[in-house]
């Protein structure tokens, strides 16, 4: 039985990361411009913590100033708009992120619509999300995740996608509904599913393309992936597993991985496969706002 081509996203990540530092050396050069990258961070959720970690380090590999501001649990919401403001307010800072998910007692919305739409290099502020939706990507700021999984996909399928039938697993306005977007802007046609959806695995079996984004860990089996499919599992969970008789913690995505590479013409792996393309994409669009600003 043939089985599928894994795709490679931390060896692509780096290959991006790469030509990322030598554009950002000759706009050093050139412009005396160097790509700024404000982190806010609050509380300890140990996930965001290394997200954060690996975000910085490979800003600092691309040459970029980086920085974090680190605020307890309690932070109010008024002290972290008060940051957002001078950070809008501050040249040397292109890009500004905050790690989500923030403690509840903040409102997310109130704090990622206070950035400004041009250091907005998640792609979350409405202004991104409206020039995404309406196809003006020229100076949009795309998410990180689904930007990473379209050039996976361009990789496998070239940019066009006319005729193909892509399937998404999930409606996030992080994950689901922008990549939805990007495919449809590829001519993709489009079927996004989520929790209501009737008979998930038949709709799934139609993709030529298919995009898992949920939070369960395996819950895509082999059966569910038409033949010579292009499989994209965007799922992160942390399950514990048997290993020589010891419980073990593995990360595992929302696909069953060993069942779908029997099907798939290609996939990407659960680690190794959206997670480091999705940081270099926040390079790249951290570039692009340094890129694009007067200072
Ligand atoms: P979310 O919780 O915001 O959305 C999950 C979606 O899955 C919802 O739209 C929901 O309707 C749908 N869903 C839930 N149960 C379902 C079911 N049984 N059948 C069909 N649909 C169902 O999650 P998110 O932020 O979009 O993230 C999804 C996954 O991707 C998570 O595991 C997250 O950790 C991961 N993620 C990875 C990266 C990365 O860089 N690799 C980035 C973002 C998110």
């Amino acid at each position: 039985m043939a089985t599928a081509a894994i795709i490679d996203g931390k060896a692509k990540a780096a290959e991006l990361s790469s030509a990322i530092a030598k554009t950002t050396a000759a706009l050093i050069n050139d412009r005396k411009v160097t790509p700024g990258l404000t982190v806010v961070i609050v509380g300890e959720d140990p996930a965001s913590q290394v997200y954060v970690r690996n975000k910085q380090r490979t800003a600092k590999a691309c040459g970029f100033n980086s920085v974090q501001h680190s605020l307890g649990a309690d932070a109010t919401q008024d002290k972290i708009l008060t940051l957002i403001d001078s950070l809008n307010k501050d040249e040397s800072v292109h890009g500004i992120l905050v790690q989500l998910p923030l403690p509840v007692h903040l409102d997310e919305q109130a704090i990622t619509q206070a950035i400004l739409p041009a250091k907005d290099v998640d792609g979350f502020h409405f202004q991104n999300i409206g020039k995404l939706t309406a196809g003006h990507l020229d100076d949009a700021f795309v998410p990180c995740t689904p930007a990473g999984c379209m050039l996976m996909i361009e990789d496998q399928l070239g940019k066009d996608l006319s005729g193909l039938n892509a399937v998404i697993i999930g409606r996030s306005n992080i994950v689901g509904k922008p990549m939805a977007s990007l495919l449809l802007k590829a001519n993709a046609t489009v079927t996004i599913c989520h929790s209501r959806t009737k008979d998930l695995p038949a709709v799934a079996r139609n993709a030529d393309i298919l995009v898992a984004a949920v939070g369960r860990a395996k819950m895509v089996k082999g059966d569910w992936i038409k033949p010579g499919a292009v499989v994209i599992d965007v799922g992160i969970n942390r399950i514990e597993e048997e290993l020589d008789g010891k419980p073990k913690n593995r990360l595992v995505g929302d696909v069953d991985f060993d069942e779908a590479k029997a099907v798939a013409s290609a996939i990407t792996p659960v680690p190794g496969g959206v997670g480091p393309m999705t940081i270099a994409l926040l390079m790249l669009n951290t570039l692009s706002a340094a890129e694009r600003s007067n200072s």
